[in-house]
């Protein structure tokens, strides 16, 4: 239940449309009952059980005497006109009731269901919301197909388990409290006798639904397997199909399938447990009514009369549904407990790249960037160790090295999409985890190897986030990247979707709009990790003369796997498994004979 007060905690917002549910689902009650009342009269009179009551009684608000009072008024009423006319408007009436006895139902659903949405949908803002937040190191740890089914068939989950029972949770208790207090003014001794058994009932159902909560965990974990897996496939078809591998990722996706298809066949048998057997246990106890009622009737001088006996039975009939689909809303509560646990795992997840709370503005890049003994890890082993440097405003600082040394990590830590484990990273003195870290990335431009556009027209991808940017600025940054021309060339210039063709875009004009993306926002320092090695050498020309633009009059860190392409950097860092080996000029560090020129010959080879 702990996980229900989780949802309904979501719910807050929307209290004053469950409060509306709740107001007509009374006023839905009291006309079911009412409806039964009416009953009373139609049978007496079919049957010419009553003789009416000679004399008028006292009127109280007590079951027999309210009885009695009834009786009497329908007694006069029969003596008045003839038994066809009342029962013809008895029955007019109880169409009536029943009418607003279903409008009202119909009215507490209607409110109801901006709750259900409501909520849903806050759950699902908050988790991407929390997505966006969280450190990119969350991501390689849990798989991205876990992720993506914690937001999708997880919130679907909660939506159809628990937000569905919702509605019985709010309506099925009115409908019985209100049965129960009936059924107690008819006859409390049979009452209590029923309510006995309720509890033993209650305790089994319980049981079951424990378990399925159990199965349910499981079966939305294989869920976030089989999302995984497709991601993956998706994103490596091209593996797939030339390592010849279709049969074994086939199997490999059918013996997950299966397990999952296992485990959610165990699911539905056990949810489908609940009602069948609550039935079962309702008509039982409905056995047991008519058996110790009837026998209550036929002693000699009972207060049951045989008309309030069958409005008892009637009451009684109508209780067993609600608590039918309270204990199926248990049930399915527990089967979405475990998503509302999958969900709120994210959404409790340690933000850990964290902003503090004085944290100060920092708007303009004054002077230096400055590592001082940075120490990184991602898991165990050390990925950078003891890094220092200082990157002078104006200047331009490249990183070499075998791939796998710790270049593209070093260029992380900058925007903080991680944070050192030892030592410290400042920008004009004032280290960067005392900074707002949107300021920190405001000063930073990114160019990586892997280009990603969004499914938007060239317009938005390059406006990418900024407000209130004019055609002319977008035109003017493309022009810079070098991108303007063929830009023109799509059908729609600047308008065209990129979704729309964006496969059909090559490698170098991805990465000059990615280019125009930096060059619009103008920030002081710009970081290339590897921004042209994915290119052909047309391409990467006209990417490197756009980098060259791009670089000029600004701080840079730029990670080449191309030296040809960093000679003039004002100072070249070679980087070793996470260590600083070599650092100077193009001229020093080939006068040094070391690594950096073994790196140097081995191009010049190639
Ligand atoms: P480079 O850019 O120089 O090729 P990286 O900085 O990408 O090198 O990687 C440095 C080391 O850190 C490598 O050994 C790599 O396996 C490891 N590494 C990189 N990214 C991660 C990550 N997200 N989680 C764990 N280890 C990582
Ligand atoms: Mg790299």
């Amino acid at each position: 239940m702990k996980n229900l007060v989780k949802v309904l905690r979501y719910a807050v917002p929307y209290w004053g449309f469950a409060v509306l549910n709740v107001v007509f689902n009374i006023l839905s009650v009291i006309f079911s009952l009412v409806s039964f009342a009416a009953v009373i009269p139609v049978l007496n009179i079919l049957f010419k059980l009553e003789k009416p009551i000679a004399e008028e009684p006292e009127f109280a608000w007590k079951m027999a005497e309210l009885k009695e009072y009834f009786y009497y008024k329908i007694g006069i009423l029969i003596q008045q006109y003839d038994p066809l006319t009342i029962l013809a408007y008895i029955c007019a009436i109880l169409v009536g009731v029943y009418l607003l006895k279903n409008l009202f139902r119909y009215l507490a659903m209607f409110f109801l269901a901006e709750v259900r949405n409501g909520v849903v949908k806050d759950i699902r803002n908050k988790l991407y919301e929390k997505v966006l937040i969280l450190p990119l190191a969350y991501y390689s740890e849990q798989k991205k197909g876990d992720i993506i089914s914690r937001m999708t068939t997880d919130v679907q989950e909660v939506e159809w388990s628990v937000m569905s029972s919702l509605e019985m949770l709010f309506r099925d208790p009115v409908y019985i409290i209100s049965y129960l207090i009936t059924l107690f003014l008819l006859d409390y001794q049979l009452t209590l006798m029923v309510l006995v058994l309720l509890p033993v009932t209650g305790l089994m159902i319980g049981q079951i639904g424990k378990s399925l909560k159990r199965t349910s965990a499981k079966g939305q974990q294989k869920m976030g397997e089989l999302l995984s897996l497709i991601e993956e496939t998706i994103s490596g078809l091209r593996n797939i199909k030339a390592f010849n591998a279709i049969d074994w990722a086939n199997r490999n996706f059918r013996e997950t399938n299966e397990r999952y298809n296992r485990l959610m066949v165990r699911l539905y048998r056990k949810r489908d447990l609940a009602s069948p057997l609550s039935e079962f246990l309702g008509i039982a106890v409905s056995v047991f009514v008519i058996w110790y009622g009837g026998k209550l009737i036929l002693q000699p001088g009972s207060t049951l009369d045989a008309a309030l006996f069958i409005m008892y039975i009637l009451v009684f009939s109508q209780i067993i549904n609600p608590v039918k689909a309270l204990s199926t809303a248990v049930y399915n509560i527990q089967k979405g407990a475990a998503s509302v646990e999958r969900i709120d795992q994210v959404l409790s997840a340690e933000e850990v790249i964290t902003e503090k709370p004085d944290a100060v503005s920092i708007k303009e890049f004054r002077e230096k960037i400055e590592y001082r003994n940075v120490w990184f890890r991602y898991e165990q082993e050390d990925v950078l160790r003891n890094i220092n440097l200082v990157v002078e405003r104006g200047k331009s600082i490249a990183l070499v090295g075998a791939s796998g040394s710790g270049k593209s990590t070093m260029a992380d830590l900058l925007p903080r999409f991680y944070d050192v484990t030892q030592g410290e990273i400042l920008i004009d003195g004032i280290p960067i985890r005392d900074c707002i870290i949107s300021d920190v990335r405001g000063l930073m431009g990114i160019v990586s190897q892997e280009t990603v556009l969004f499914n938007a027209s060239v317009f938005d991808n390059i406006a990418f986030g900024l407000q209130g940017v004019t055609m002319e600025q977008v035109v003017e940054a493309a022009r810079v990247a070098n991108a303007h021309e063929f830009i023109m060339q799509m059908p729609e210039g600047y308008e065209t979707n990129i979704g729309d063709r964006g496969i059909k875009m090559s490698g170098g004009q991805r990465q000059r709009i990615s280019i125009a993306r930096a060059v619009l926002r103008n920030p002081p320092v710009m970081i290339l990790d590897e921004a042209t090695s994915a290119l052909d050498t047309e391409s990467e020309r006209l990417v490197q003369e756009a980098l060259t633009s791009l670089m000029q009059n600004r701080t840079s860190l730029v990670i080449a796997h191309r030296l040809s392409t960093i000679q003039h950097a004002d100072e070249i860092i070679v980087l070793q498994k996470g260590e600083i080996v070599e650092r100077g000029s193009h001229s020093d560090l080939m006068a040094l004979n070391g690594v950096y020129k073994k790196l140097h010959d081995m191009q010049a080879l190639g």
